[in-house]
């Protein structure tokens, strides 16, 4: 049995490992790379493997960095079956449409640049592509065990990253042993709201464990939910400007509403009035509603506490441009929450512009910002930015939430490494920065006294 890392390997993005047996060949994810200068080159490159021969594929969660290529395999192709849970599955379908789209929009704005003969004037892949991606796709629950290949079973856990997200465990046979790999997939960080905590797992014989925050923890949640409480009052209150919140549509966007509710429960807001400025934030808002029965105890209560009480928040959704346009006009008491959740596109950047300049407004910064994007300048103190190509004053306060990550940090990380009863034979440190990774990998070392590796990227290793 064989591992090949060919992405999240010593950086985050591009998650997709291909394991190979005597009998079976298959992969755990299939994400795009994003970020850094040469990511649109990686995602375009063909892959380093032939999708024919790719028996199926294992899906840990919807965003773009795990399931993103997943088209460009089926167009490449790849025609067997990804498995997901069904909440991946229904994310996915958004997803999948919405990368679609950017990708035929940016070969078109290629061609008309005049880059008609370049590669970046054919998508990487189209709609077609991912519509075929999206129906290959079979939901498999949480928590049970089935059989995918004659020489391999499988069981979702959940991971409590996003909606819908896992950790994979296979049993997988081969040369007449069966060895058990667990991948964690993005593992959340235990507490958050509206998730349940990432399951426990107590033993493999190979393990592959991300490292996102592998080197730092996280501040505190109360003193993070303190600063949010103070900058929304003192903005609607006391300035009497708006709040703008750049956030991710998948998960950030969710979890930021889900706080402006609870906290107006507990006393702490009074009649706010909030609007959703994206359509694909709008589509899994409603998505995540649905699958109420995947929250916590918390996050039901407060769902039944939303439909039967007073003193709701006013919460709307904008669909049309011109509504989006339409909010332009309040110039105080509102808060906006829209993406990208890293400023670079989107209807953020229309809000940003009309509130940027203004000490009566707001910008409240709540997810990771990579180099080199808008929300990372603003986040790092520019007294002016551009925008659409103007320059505007960076006047409006700005406030950086750490708290709400998404992603365990070191201790939650240990902790979850903590259930395994004995170290795995193998473990492999990925989806994290290169130093994070490494620092992170000599943690295991010292607190667990687990023998573990950092793979390269494209590395294949030797399992047994
Ligand atoms: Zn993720
Ligand atoms: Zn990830």
């Amino acid at each position: 049995m064989n591992i090949t890392f060919h992405g999240a390997a010593r950086e985050v993005t591009g998650s997709c490992y291909e394991v190979r047996t005597k009998d079976a060949r298959f992969l755990i994810d299939c994400g795009m790379f994003q970020g850094n200068r040469d990511a649109a080159e990686r995602n375009r490159a063909p892959f380093a493997f032939d999708p024919n021969s790719i028996d199926f594929v294992l899906l840990t969660h919807a965003h773009i960095d795990h399931s993103g290529l997943l088209p460009k395999l089926c167009r490449s192709g790849f025609s067997g079956p990804v498995y997901a849970t069904s909440a991946t599955a229904e994310l996915l379908e958004i997803m999948l449409r919405d990368s679609a789209h950017i990708q035929e929009y940016e070969a078109l704005r290629a061609i008309r640049k005049g880059r008609k003969n370049s590669a970046a004037a054919t998508p990487i892949y189209d709609m077609a592509d991912a519509i075929r991606a999206i129906r290959q796709v079979r939901t498999r629950d949480y928590d049970e065990i089935f059989e995918i290949h004659p020489a391999i079973r499988m069981r979702f856990r959940d991971a409590g990253h996003i909606l819908g997200s896992a950790i994979v465990e296979l049993w997988v046979r081969d040369g007449g042993k069966e060895r058990k790999l667990v991948f964690s997939g993005d593992l959340g960080q235990p507490g958050r709201v509206i998730l349940r905590d990432p399951s426990e797992i107590n033993d493999a014989d190979v393990l592959i464990v991300e490292s996102t925050y592998g080197d730092r923890l996280h501040r505190n949640l109360a003193d993070t939910i303190d600063e949010f409480v103070f900058a929304v009052n003192d903005t609607l209150l006391e300035k009497e400007g708006n709040v703008i919140i750049p956030a991710f549509a998948l998960g950030r966007t969710q979890e930021i509403i889900y706080y402006l509710f609870e906290l107006t429960r507990q006393g702490r807001f009074n009649d706010l009035n909030i609007f959703v400025d994206s359509p694909m934030a709008t589509a899994i808002t409603e998505l995540t509603w649905r699958h109420l029965n995947l929250f916590d105890e918390e996050a039901r209560a407060l769902a039944h506490w939303s439909d039967k009480s007073d003193g709701v928040p006013s919460l709307k959704f904008t669909a049309s441009v011109d509504e989006s346009r339409a909010l332009n006009k309040f110039v105080s008491g509102t808060i906006i929450i829209a993406a990208s959740g890293m400023c670079t596109a989107g209807r953020i950047k229309h809000h940003l512009k009309h509130n940027i300049g203004r000490r009566q407004s707001t910008i409240l910064i709540t997810g990771f910002q990579a180099e080199g994007t808008l929300g990372r300048r603003i986040v790092d103190g520019a007294r002016q930015v551009r925008i659409h190509g103007r320059q505007y004053p960076v006047r409006a306060d700005v406030y950086t939430l750490g708290g709400f990550s998404a992603h365990a940090d070191q201790a939650a990380l240990l902790d979850w490494l903590g259930a395994f009863k004995s170290p795995p034979a193998r473990s492999f440190v990925t989806h994290g920065e290169a130093k994070t990774a490494d620092m992170f990998a000599n943690e295991i070392r010292t607190r667990l006294n687990w023998q573990v590796d950092v793979p390269e990227a494209g590395q294949s290793v030797d399992l047994f």
